[in-house]
């Protein structure tokens, strides 16, 4: 009873504050009184949700992460190869920064594309590195890591009606934010033959079978299988795109430090002739600089993109955090190119040491040696008749190993593994994975 008091002096109180606003409608201080009513005699009013919903799967690899911590809540030491983050701290400077920027008053909200420092070194590290020219006054766009960058830049470019190329394996939230803005996702699959990177006849062939298609995501290097497309492909794929001026190519190269082919290069999409200006690029903090709890990320595009994904981010988040953006100008500005060269020195380490032990076991293989990225998504369709995700949960069960099953990934029969984690857990891992594919 007292409940139904408190939710009829809400309602009226909300009916008194909004009458004076034009907009107010009688209906709604109604329903929050109804709501009150039908809640006292246990029968609470359940209003449908998005129908959107019903079309988004939530992300595996957040479902196995949930599903780890509550074993180790429980008690259990789970050994969990399933986050792609790395385990080491980010550098020293970068802390120091986010102390000084918190204790020095740089505590409130910032202009909704990034403070002035953050967007100007951004620009500077792509120009520096990448050979690409963004003004960072208008076209760098910092956001809450460059989850929301994509997101924000998909509903930019593509709607209701327009189709979304995906290339699998795919990155698990391409194809659900694709359904998300109302677009579709295509799935253009490639091919281990292909090194799981994109063919460009098959590129040529979707697109055109596909004419309502107006992005194309472009993962390099990929998560889930590590590949990088070399600038030879990229500009085979660019040739294609030629032919396809409607299509934006969204180039997420977020992994783009951590490549171990001999040259370590990666080249950004939007450096290639003819592809500024419908490449919208997104990087971040996280994967490079460890700073994944920071939520900083970007986006870089020619001004129109820029701005459409401004407006947007002004009505969504108005902007990343004031904090996270001094430690991300410190991560520019400070953090020696040797740190970072170095973490590519001990993630091509355990990447060798998991392919090593991966080409011991009966019945897994690695056709594609990834060259980048922290994953690898070995073949395991020899067991479970390809059944990946009964696979991942016995595993998990009988060895409390977690690993992300392929099928999310769109790659079947596979089971990606992410080795940004410690030699010592790699070890523990490796062992658990071949005793359990022993006994099956
Ligand atoms: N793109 C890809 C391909 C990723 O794997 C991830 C992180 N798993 C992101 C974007 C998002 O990174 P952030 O932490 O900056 O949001």
């Amino acid at each position: 009873m007292t409940r139904t008091v408190v939710f009829t002096a809400t309602a009226i109180l909300i009916g008194q504050s909004l009458s004076s606003c034009a907009a107010f409608s009688p209906a709604a201080s109604t329903s929050s009184f109804s709501f009150a009513l039908n809640d006292a005699v246990n029968t609470p009013v359940e209003p449908p949700l998005n129908p959107l919903l019903s079309q988004i799967k939530p992300s595996k690899t957040v479902e196995v992460f949930s599903l780890v911590k509550q074993m180790e809540a429980e008690g259990e030491t789970v050994t969990s190869l399933c986050v792609g983050e790395p385990d080491f701290a980010p550098p020293q400077c970068v802390l120091d920064a986010a102390t000084a920027a918190m204790n020095g008053g740089q505590t409130r909200y910032t202009a909704v594309t990034g403070t002035a420092d953050l967007r100007k070194a951004i620009a500077e590290d792509l120009k520096s590195r990448k050979g690409v020219e963004y003004n960072p006054v208008t076209e760098i766009v910092v956001g809450n890591g460059a989850k929301q960058c994509v997101y924000q830049g998909l509903l930019a470019a593509c709607g209701a009606g327009d189709e979304v190329v995906v290339p699998a394996p795919y990155w698990p939230s391409y194809p659900e934010m694709a359904l998300l803005v109302g677009a579709s996702p295509v799935i253009l699959e490639t091919s281990v033959d292909d090194g799981y990177l994109i063919n460009p006849d098959a590129l040529d062939k979707c697109l055109e079978e596909h004419p309502k298609a107006k992005v194309l995501m472009l993962c390099n290097p990929s998560n889930p299988t590590g590949g990088v497309h070399s600038t030879e492909l990229l500009t085979q794929i660019a040739k294609v795109l030629e032919k396809y001026p409607n299509v934006v190519i969204l180039a997420d190269e977020i992994y783009e430090r951590l490549v171990y082919t001999d040259d370590g290069q990666c080249t950004s999409f939007a450096s290639l002739p003819g592809m500024f200006s419908r490449t919208i690029t997104i990087n971040g903090f996280s994967k490079s600089h460890a700073m994944t709890g920071f939520r900083l990320g970007y986006l870089a595009a020619p001004e129109r993109f820029a701005k459409a994904t401004s407006v947007l981010q002004g009505q969504i988040t108005s902007c990343a955090s004031s904090v996270s953006q001094a430690a991300g100008v410190s991560a520019l500005n400070d953090v020696d190119d040797s740190w970072l060269e170095n973490n590519v020195v001990i993630m091509k380490e355990k990447r060798d040491y998991v392919l090593q032990e991966l080409a011991k076991m009966d019945g897994v293989s690695v056709s594609v040696p990834p060259n980048g990225a922290f994953y690898v998504l070995p073949d395991v369709s020899k067991y479970y008749n390809g059944d990946d995700t009964q696979l991942c949960l016995d595993l998990l069960k009988e060895k409390k190993l977690a690993l992300v099953p392929g099928e999310s990934f769109g790659a079947p029969g596979t089971v990606r593994i992410s080795y940004a984690t410690s030699m010592e857990e790699l070890e523990t891992a490796m062992t658990k994975l071949r005793e359990f594919l022993e006994s099956l």
